[in-house]
């Protein structure tokens, strides 16, 4: 999406961003040369969409997945901070080009499901997408953990994008069904889910029988538990000056990704997506500056 940062009639900022795209930047930067990450969503043929595929490209992601939607134009989102410090986000996309993605017979993504070795999603994919495309993408899901590779599904819950909060939860069970590793920001499935407690939602994510499960709770210990092995508590980083958010679970994924894609353990991957983290909320901005996180690489 495009991102207008700024006060209403004021001066804004331009700039670009969104959950996949964060952690797709931030992995393609984790990775050192040894993973490519691929992007797959859909841009307009506007001079707006043009331009944020030339900024992707430089921020190194492989743009052949994406589609050029002939009168579609990218979601746009605009941030302002309130009179309380508190950053209010206005989005635009009930239009997007990317909510057009699987509008048509074969996708550019499932035309080569055989190259994948690992796919990415989150809730805000799903939600995007009309039901026909959550069912195309939940069917390609399924399709590439059958030849091997590895799905993992981010449970990025905002109720707003979603008008039924039945269809959001039969569509993340679906979405869990298929996936071979769930990063679970445990709020977000206590909102989804209607647990009265953080407690329950966490045994809930516990119960998921997922293969691979990580519950991120804010600065308390990430949990993480690979197929029948123990559940490992790791310590979050103590972060000081937390100045914003924004990213933080983005992050974490490509950290965590990053580190399982090369065969850590997912203790250690959890270690390493919890130092990005902290590092990213010590700092402004979804992407922050590579010298800023050049000493973690
Ligand atoms: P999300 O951004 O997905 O809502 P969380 O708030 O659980 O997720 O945060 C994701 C990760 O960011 C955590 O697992 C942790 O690594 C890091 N994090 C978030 N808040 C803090 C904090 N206050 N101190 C240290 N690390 C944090």
């Amino acid at each position: 999406m495009l991102e207008l940062n700024g006060a209403a009639f004021g001066a804004m900022q331009q700039s670009y961003g969104g959950d996949t795209f964060n952690t797709a930047v931030y992995l393609t930067r984790c990775g050192a040369g040894a993973i490519k990450a691929w992007y797959a969503t859909a841009l307009g043929d506007d001079a707006l969409s043009l331009e944020l595929e030339r900024r992707w490209a430089q921020d190194g992601l492989a743009l052949d997945l994406v589609r050029h939607i002939p009168g579609r134009m990218p979601g746009l989102y605009q941030i302002q901070v309130d009179a309380q410090g508190e950053r209010r986000f206005s989005f635009w996309r009930d239009n997007s080009a990317a909510k057009a993605y699987f509008e048509i017979a074969e996708t550019p993504l499932e035309a080569r499901i055989g190259e994948w070795d690992a796919f990415y999603f989150s809730g805000i994919s799903l939600a995007i997408l009309p039901a026909d495309g959550q069912n195309r993408l939940l069917a390609f899901a399924q399709a590439l953990r059958k030849r091997g590779a590895t799905v993992v599904f981010d449970n990025n819950y905002r109720p707003s994008l979603w008008p039924d909060i039945a269809v959001a939860r039969d569509c993340f069970s679906r979405a869990f069904a298929v996936a071979d590793t769930a990063l679970i920001t445990a709020d977000d499935h206590q909102a989804l889910f209607g647990f009265d407690s953080l407690a329950l939602a966490v045994a809930a994510a516990q119960d998921l029988g997922v293969f691979e499960v990580v519950i991120k709770r804010g600065a308390a210990p990430t949990l993480v538990r690979s197929g029948s092995g123990p559940w490992h508590s790791v310590p979050t980083q103590t972060v000081t000056n937390v100045v914003d958010t924004t990213a933080a679970g983005d992050s974490f994924a490509a950290g965590y990704l990053s580190r399982r894609l090369r065969g850590n353990t997912p203790e250690d991957a959890t270690q390493f997506g919890n130092r990005l983290a902290a590092r990213v909320i010590a700092h402004h901005g979804a992407i922050i500056p590579l010298d800023a996180m050049a000493d973690l690489l």
